[in-house]
């Protein structure tokens, strides 16, 4: 059974063994390549699933695509330029259509997921192929009262009509003053400051990702498009919702007023947050310019395996402050692992059953490190002993030790042959001479039994 960190409740929530279960995830908006940061956050989908199969149980994870509608405000549609539209903004950058660019970007991001080991989402809905489910739940809610039409056309939500506004975040409606950074720029067409729009009419200045419905040319809100995909997918019950710690307010609460009020009871059993990723201090993002993708890692020659390890040594809901050092520490742990675990190993059940109660205990996914670490200590005596924990606790981690091998230049392989003919010769004044000028070529050298091995060089950008 695993016990959850419901941010609602403020309390742990039992989620039930009823299978699969639900797990709707928010996703990213498709205009740019996804930072470590973002991609801290989208591993939570995939802790709750090792989880939940660690004691055998399904799970269902479904995780929108959005490639519509997200303002640069952030906070949602109140911004009144059309092109304020993150994937129309990028598009004229790039100079290329919006579509393009979302193509693009999302399949990079499935690439960082794979690369981290992630099982990908069973389904990824994309908002600009879900419009005609976003339209049928705004229909509804307009003939449910909880919506309305402004002069201008533009559909909104109607927030005082939804008592338990603000339940997830504490900012509850008396809370929100005008002006408050949730409402952007005044839109005259509402009629309450913190009611948010669900379609937003268009002009004649935004030519692309614009649909023609009941009120007009347009787009969507970028807070429907979740209620539209999740209902869909799921109906009217969702064991777990998932995000960052920033969409808790205004995304989370919008997309609850909005499902909870079209489906006439609570939708989402357990909302689940990401604490934040700082990076040497400070929140990892574009606007704080420290922002490091997992291609930048790899290129320092530390494998995705490694930033799996990282994030799996911090609690989810702790912020982490990235380093280089964190990350050259966790690539040296996963190199020493590699060499421990040489072909099939035996389960060690004993970890097994230790590692998955730590993880259906609110994804203590730090403990289970450390649980791996400590057999490994305890166990430094017998080396096949100690291969079959770290084989035990990698393989349920999903933490790949498989380091993808080097290309090797045929310097260098002349280099390798000319030291191992050294080291026979026991001449360990020309082995370590050699074994230097290989570092210089960008080399890690190992002794192995086979004689020298070659791995990429750890070099991160600065330490
Ligand atoms: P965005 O691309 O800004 O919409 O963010 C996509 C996801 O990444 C959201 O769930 C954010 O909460 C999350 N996110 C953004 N920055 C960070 C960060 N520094 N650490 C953890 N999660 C983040
Ligand atoms: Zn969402």
């Amino acid at each position: 059974m695993l016990q959850i960190y419901d941010t609602k409740s403020r309390d742990l929530a039992v989620i039930s063994t009823k299978t699969p279960v639900k797990i709707y995830a928010c996703g990213p908006t498709v205009y740019r390549d996804v930072h470590l940061g973002n991609l801290r956050s989208f591993l939570l989908p995939d802790l709750l699933r090792t989880a939940l199969s660690s004691a055998g149980i399904d799970s269902f994870v479904v995780q929108n695509i959005t490639d519509v509608g997200h303002m640069v405000d952030d906070t949602g549609i109140e911004s009144v330029d059309p092109n304020q539209d993150k994937m129309l903004q990028q598009a004229a950058a790039e100079k290329v259509s919006a579509l393009d660019i979302a193509r693009k970007y999302e399949s990079k991001y499935l690439a960082d997921l794979s690369a981290l080991n992630v099982q990908l989402p069973d389904q990824t809905p994309r908002a600009s192929e879900t419009i005609n489910e976003m339209i049928a739940v705004i229909e509804k809610l307009i003939y449910l009262d909880f919506a309305y039409q402004g002069d201008d056309g533009s559909v909104f939500f109607s927030a005082q009509k939804f008592p338990s506004y603000g339940a997830i975040s504490g900012n509850t409606l008396d809370q929100l003053k005008p002006g408050h950074r949730f409402e952007g720029e005044i839109d005259s067409n509402k009629r309450f400051h913190g009611d948010w729009a669900l379609w937003k009419i268009s002009d004649q200045r935004r030519t692309q990702l614009t649909w023609d419905t009941p009120w007009g040319q347009g787009f969507p809100g970028w807070h429907i498009e979740c209620t539209a995909m999740s209902l869909s997918a799921f109906g009217d019950q969702i064991d777990i919702h998932t995000g960052g710690i920033d969409l808790r307010f205004p995304h989370h609460e919008n997309e609850r007023a909005q499902s909870n009020c079209v489906s006439g009871k609570e939708v989402v059993n357990a909302w689940v947050h990401a604490e934040h990723l700082l990076f040497e201090g400070r929140k990892m993002s574009k606007s704080t310019n420290n922002v490091v993708l997992l291609s930048d890692v790899v290129s320092a020659g530390i494998s995705p395996a490694a930033v799996r390890l990282v994030f799996l040594e911090n609690h989810y809901r702790s912020q982490l402050n990235l380093t280089w050092e964190t990350l050259v520490a966790a690539e040296q742990t996963i190199r020493r692992w590699s060499d421990l675990v040489d072909g099939a190993k035996a389960i060690n059940q004993e970890l097994k059953s230790k590692i998955s109660a730590q993880l259906l205990n609110n994804l203590n996914t730090a403990d289970a490190v450390i649980s791996i670490r400590s057999a490994e200590k305890e166990l430094a005596k017998s080396p096949s002993a100690r291969a079959d924990v770290i084989a035990t606790g990698t393989d349920l981690l999903k933490i790949n030790l498989a380091i993808e091998p080097v290309a090797i230049s045929e310097d260098a392989k002349r280099l390798v042959q000319a030291r191992d003919q050294a080291r026979l010769e026991r001449d360990w004044q020309q082995s370590d001479s050699l074994r230097d000028q290989l570092i210089s070529m960008g080399y890690e050298v190992n002794d192995a039994s086979s004689g020298t091995m070659l791995r990429r060089a750890i070099l991160p950008p600065k330490i």
